[in-house]
């Protein structure tokens, strides 16, 4: 079949890896280079990013290192160990630790939680901050997580949801980080789709999406088309409405900091429920040591976007690397901010789209994440359901 994807982020990167075994696929892309916002931006010797903090979320055991597979993709991932710390008072606690710093009463409530989600009882409609407020640091902790995984406060996010994340977090375990960073797997996604005869199309703008007998981009026929834009543009620039619901968008900085000495001694996240605003940050330099230049560390930050003000939420966020780096050097190398088109997720963790909306248009990417599926991971369960229904 022929087959146009529009956008070359990981989802249509994914998707025409996989595809280009058995079909002849077409990617267009916009801009000068592909990976959208999965990608490096070199700067000062540093790897930085175009969005995500060089991890996966599932590590090699996750949707996207089984799509990566799928796609005979030779991507090494290495996963965190341990998956995260939570840094309290001055002091790295693991997950099963905290626990221990409660009192007797929160304990109790606290153990009851974690039985709870573990089960599924509770109310799905209630938000996650709701199910936690009960106990002081179990909401810090969760905060920290949501604003981290999801640029999400907890009380953005539904239950429902968060037993989905836990599910995969039981079965997958937790983060990993690919060699060579994000550009690492998208360079490795170009190779086998131009290897297999695929075509990527730099520097070209959709600007109609047609949908009768057949599929056009902008007047060319193809078998299908894959729109890896945002939901919301997908429907601005087709002939058919599909969307039925509000969606927002997740917002969120990233500072990206250059440090000797570093601050993490793991491979994994270092949670920081104290912090004013940055909800956790990692150290990808401990797996990877060509993501900085010799004898530094690169260490990211992310801070779920609480308010519009961006200038105070970055000046906060600031505030809080300069008490986490207490008497460490460190260089701030570049803030970014998403929203307002270029989200950290063009919908939310929680708000479902359909990724087959008919049997010509399909959509990837993170505006059509599968249940449960944080960030790359979403992505990659929407990829697999398209690909599922297509066949290769
Ligand atoms: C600060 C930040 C941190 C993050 N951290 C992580 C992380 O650590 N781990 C993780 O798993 N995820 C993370 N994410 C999320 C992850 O980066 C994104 O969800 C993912 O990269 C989005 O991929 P996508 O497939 O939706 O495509 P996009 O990245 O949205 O790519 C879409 C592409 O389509 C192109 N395009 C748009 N319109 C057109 C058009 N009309 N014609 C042609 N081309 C078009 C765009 O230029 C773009 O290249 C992070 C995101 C941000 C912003």
């Amino acid at each position: 079949m022929k087959i146009a994807i529009v956008g070359s982020g990981l989802g249509g990167l994914l998707a025409g890896a996989i595809l280009s075994r058995k079909h002849q696929i077409t990617i267009y892309e916009k801009l000068p280079f592909i990976g959208g916002r999965f990608t490096n931006i070199e700067m000062e010797g540093f790897q930085l990013t175009t969005g995500a903090l060089h991890m996966i979320p599932h590590g090699s055991r996750g949707y996207l290192a089984k799509a990566l597979k799928l796609a005979g993709a030779n991507v090494k991932i290495i996963d965190s160990k341990p998956d995260g710390t939570f840094l309290i008072g001055g002091k790295e606690y693991l997950y099963k630790e905290l626990f221990s710093l409660l009192g007797v009463r929160e304990k109790l409530k606290a153990l009851k939680m974690a039985t709870n989600l573990k089960i599924g009882n509770f109310d799905k409609d209630m938000s996650f901050g709701e199910f936690l407020e009960d106990v002081d640091l179990a909401l810090k902790v969760g905060n920290s997580f949501t604003g981290w995984a999801l640029s999400l406060s907890a009380y953005d996010v539904k239950m429902e949801e968060i037993y989905e994340i836990a599910k995969n977090y039981y079965k997958f375990g937790g983060p990993g980080v690919p060699i060579g960073g994000c550009k690492g797997v998208i360079d490795e996604l170009e190779r086998i789709i131009l290897s297999r005869g695929g075509k990527i199309i730099k520097e070209y703008e959709v600007k109609k999406i047609e949908i009768d007998e057949k599929a056009y981009v902008d007047g060319e026929e193809f078998d299908k088309v894959i729109s890896n834009i945002s939901p919301k543009e997908t429907e601005r620039i087709s002939n058919i409405k599909f969307l039925d619901k509000k969606i927002e968008e997740a917002k969120g900085i990233k500072i990206s900091i250059a440090s000797k000495r570093g601050l993490i001694k793991h491979s994994g996240v270092l949670f920081t429920p104290e912090c004013e605003r940055i909800n956790g940050l990692n150290q990808v330099t401990n797996v990877d040591k060509s993501l900085a230049p010799e004898g530094y560390h690169l260490i990211m930050t992310h801070q779920a976007q609480i308010t519009n003000n961006i200038k105070k939420e970055i000046d906060l966020g600031l505030e809080d690397i300069e008490n986490l780096f207490k008497g460490i050097d460190y260089k701030i190398l570049h803030i970014q901010s998403y929203r307002d088109g270029i989200p950290v997720n063009h919908a939310k963790s929680g708000i479902y789209i359909e990724n087959i909306v008919n049997d010509k248009l399909l959509l990837v990417g993170d505006g059509a994440k599968g249940k449960g599926g944080i960030e790359v991971e979403g992505i990659a369960m929407g990829v697999l359901k398209v690909v599922n229904h297509i066949g290769y």
